[in-house]
């Protein structure tokens, strides 16, 4: 469907000002979805907070890593906690780290909403910050740099009294060469300031989303109060890896300009609208040269669709941010059947694993396992009987296993559970259980049948030096095949070495 026609010049003025019109509500809507994240979040934070019976266990695990009183967390899968100026291990910091360390779980969410959202963290006044995704404390620890930087700056009593959601101007990311806006939101606990939960928004797809709405080659350029440019398209001289102050590429004239109310002005042979958005203190200016209008085919249906198409998008993700943050935290992470992790959390988890294991030189095993025979289940007592005995076996597999192991349903009646460290022997050892544990149970059909089943495992270890997980899970795999074909109802080991001793 595509309808392609001519325009007159005054039809192309009045089309010019409906997409100038559509952009300014769409990429607000785009922000729009970072400040509900955030709002999110800090409603996520001081609900935890509140918390007193929060577990510190893992909290208890952060310690100093060198003589300056830097410290950090490398024990628990979940959590990228780093600090300096000495640890403090009263128990309110210990309940406010394990606050923001349960927090984590909220930040894989929002992490995962949008394309451009690069980091999500706690930043707290007792000089630590917890974040994801994970980087090694080796490449990166909060420092006391950034506590004289926003989004810090920002979030304190005294320069937000009002305890306000607040956007920081522009700054570089550390590491890599993107420009990031970070929205943030200070957190406070029975009127005691905390600290801050923020965002970190690669403002270059914002820049991208101007450039695939700017139909008629006109210039758009958002502006922040401070005179920082947020996104452009269509103007010399800009580019997404470096800040800029809008005075250096645009004319002060322009730049003074009042918000033109929903109509074009004329300046200098250009017509002008500059903007005003809703929530966000900034403004959007777009500029077209007049002479510079021509007779051209229009992509018109095409054009409506993808507008459509993308607020219906975001309508979905702003209802999705509405909901309760169980729902979203369950969608996210989690096999609706079982409430057991999936792959995509697996894949996550595994890169962080790994390199604990690295950093701490201790071990990670990784039993997979699949129900014997489960085709003969659903034949003999139907696939809604075949459910049951998956859900139970997830609950059997959740029982059994510890809070810092990973049970993850891999799709149909195949399972792997990841044992942060646990060696072959260990985990083998747990592997029995499960195994004896399965044997034990009986289900009770609707009519009084008793239903008994048994699983199948292979064990298997990561090795050191491995750059990923993959190896690992086609070991784990080979030897369920192995415990398979060798009779069922059987554990089988994949040594790492072949050539090893052990077992
Ligand atoms: P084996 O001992 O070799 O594993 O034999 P098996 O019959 O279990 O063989 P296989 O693992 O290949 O078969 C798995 C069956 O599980 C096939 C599929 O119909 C069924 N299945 C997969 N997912 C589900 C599910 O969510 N619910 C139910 N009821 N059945 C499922
Ligand atoms: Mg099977
Ligand atoms: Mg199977």
């Amino acid at each position: 469907m595509l309808f392609v026609g001519y325009e007159s010049l005054e039809t192309q003025k009045e089309n010019i000002k409906i997409e100038v019109d559509n952009t300014t509500r769409e990429f607000e809507t785009r922000i729009k979805a970072g400040v509900g994240s955030v709002l999110y979040l800090h409603a996520a934070a001081e609900e935890i907070y509140k918390n007193r019976a929060l577990s510190l266990k893992y909290a208890k695990k952060v310690h100093e890593v060198n003589a300056h009183g830097d410290f950090v967390l490398d024990i628990d899968v979940l959590s990228n906690l780093t600090g300096f100026g000495g640890l403090e291990k009263n128990k309110e910091v210990l309940h406010e780290m394990a606050s923001s360390l349960e927090l984590t779980r909220y930040f894989m969410i929002v992490k995962g909403l949008n394309k451009s959202f690069v980091r999500v963290y706690y930043a707290s006044k007792h000089k630590f910050a917890t974040s994801y995704p994970y980087v090694w404390s080796d490449q990166y620890m909060w420092n006391a740099s950034m506590m004289q930087k926003a989004p810090w700056m920002m979030a304190t009593p005294v320069l937000n009294p009002t305890r306000e959601l607040f956007f920081t101007p522009l700054h570089k990311e550390m590491q890599k060469d993107r420009t990031l806006l970070t929205i943030g939101h200070p957190v406070y606990n029975k009127d005691k300031f905390l600290g801050t939960v923020n965002l970190d928004i690669s403002v270059a797809s914002e820049s991208a989303f101007l450039d695939s709405k700017n139909q008629y080659d006109g210039t758009y350029v958002i502006v922040n109060p401070s005179g920082q440019i947020i996104a452009a398209s269509g103007l010399d001289g800009y580019t997404t890896t470096a800040i800029f102050n809008a005075k250096e590429l645009l004319d002060e004239k322009l730049l003074s300009q009042p918000f033109t109310e929903g109509k074009h002005i004329d300046i200098d042979g250009n017509y002008v609208c500059i903007k005003k958005f809703e929530m966000v203190p900034w403004k959007l200016i777009y500029l077209k040269n007049k002479t510079d209008l021509y007779i051209m085919p229009l992509y018109y249906t095409g054009m409506l669709l993808s507008i459509i198409v993308l607020l219906f998008g975001v309508k979905l993700l702003i209802g999705r941010l509405a909901n309760s943050r169980n729902e979203l935290e369950r969608q996210a992470l989690t096999d609706p059947m079982t409430k057991l992790y999936n792959r995509r959390y697996l894949s996550e988890i595994t890169q962080h694993m790994l390199g604990l294991m690295r950093r701490s030189s201790s071990n990670l095993a990784v039993i997979m396992l699949d129900i014997d025979k489960f085709k003969n289940v659903n034949d003999t007592y139907g696939h809604q009987v075949g459910d049951e005995v998956i859900i139970k076996l997830a609950e059997t597999l959740q029982e059994h296993t510890r809070k810092s192991d990973v049970v993850c349903r891999l799709g149909g009646e195949e399972f792997l559970v990841l044992l942060p460290e646990t060696d072959v022997e260990g985990a083998m050892l747990k592997a029995e259980t499960f195994r004896k544990v399965v044997e034990a149970l009986s289900l009770t059909l609707a009519d009084e049948l008793e239903l008994k089943f048994t699983i199948s495992l292979g064990v298997s270890e990561v090795k050191i030096d491995e750059e990923n997980f993959d190896a690992a899970m086609s070991r784990a795999d080979a030897a369920l095949y192995e415990a398979k074909e060798s009779g069922r109802n059987k554990v089988c080991l994949h040594k790492v070495d072949e050539d090893s001793e052990e077992q």
